[in-house]
């Protein structure tokens, strides 16, 4: 077993995105954390926070995936699809060649809480067809160990014992993604196999945690070193993580707004073709 240490911890930084919602960047497209580019967190009980919502906007080039905890989103595309997101689900959006599409609020008080990530596709799937699942909280799995219950939103995780893993709803893909929601009670440890050679980010989004011997508070994220194990315990109170693994593609990543190519020419082309109308379909 080849336990992982942190490499850097940041901070998140206030801002705000869309229609004006206020969000925390923990991760930026400058940090170079292939293939995680942007990691939002957005968590507030103030209804000027988040009323504004995210009204029609394009995507290209890479997946959105957004996880609720608290509150409720109403996201619609140009293909038509209407998806509800109510706490505990996800969204997982492919945009590959283009999507427009907006996440509105679908409450005017009360908590609105959760995540949007957004992983890299490879150059060979960046203008695939716009795919998208919406999944109810039933559908991603839990695995219960001691002193821990873990959500598997994408990938596999294999409990001790030898028992068969557990498979979240997304999985496969370039990028093999693994998108865990960590609960854990005060004091509990825990060790998780992530596969050797995947970047790997913690970040603490409740209470406080030891990981690889070192100190992480709430609104930490930890950038880990290779390896093909996590360990993580709860301080002296319960403590909740998202971990996050996938390959790197190791490509070229040039970013502009919405749009996340592997050059500047594809960058032009996404903007002239979304001006032509022409983002979201050939022609
Ligand atoms: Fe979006």
């Amino acid at each position: 077993m080849n336990t992982r240490t942190v490499l850097d911890v940041t901070r998140g930084r206030p801002t705000s995105d869309g229609g004006g919602v206020r969000l925390t960047r923990v991760v930026s497209p400058e940090q170079g954390l292939d293939p995680f580019l942007l990691l939002d967190e957005f968590d507030s009980s103030e209804a000027s926070d988040y009323l504004a919502g995210f009204p029609a906007h394009p995507h290209r080039g890479f997946e959105t995936v957004t996880y609720m905890l608290d509150g409720h989103m109403l996201h619609e595309d140009h293909l038509g699809h209407r998806g509800d997101l109510k706490p505990g689900g996800v969204q997982w959006m492919t945009a590959g060649r283009g999507i427009i599409h907006s996440e509105m609020p679908q409450q005017v008080e009360g908590r609105m809480r959760g995540f949007q990530l957004w992983l890299n596709l490879p150059a060979a799937r960046k203008m695939a067809p716009a795919a998208y699942r919406d999944l109810d909280p039933a559908e991603i799995p839990a695995l219960a160990l001691p002193g821990a219950r873990v959500r598997v939103v994408a990938g596999r995780l294999a409990a001790d014992g030898g028992a068969a893993p557990v498979a979240g709803p997304v999985g496969g893909g370039a990028t093999e993604p693994l998108y865990l929601d960590v609960a854990l009670e005060a004091g509990a440890q825990l060790q998780l196999p992530t596969p050797a050679g995947h970047r790997v980010l913690a970040y603490v989004f409740e209470g406080a945690v030891r990981l690889g011997g070192r100190a992480l508070g709430k609104g930490e994220l930890a950038v880990l070193g290779d390896g093909d194990a996590l360990e993580l315990a709860a301080q002296a109170s319960p403590a909740r993580v998202l971990v996050l693994g996938a390959r790197p593609l190791r490509e070229p990543v040039v970013h502009y707004g919405p749009f996340v190519m592997n050059t500047v020419e594809e960058i032009h082309q996404a903007i002239r073709d979304y001006q032509s109308g022409h983002l979201t379909a050939a022609g």
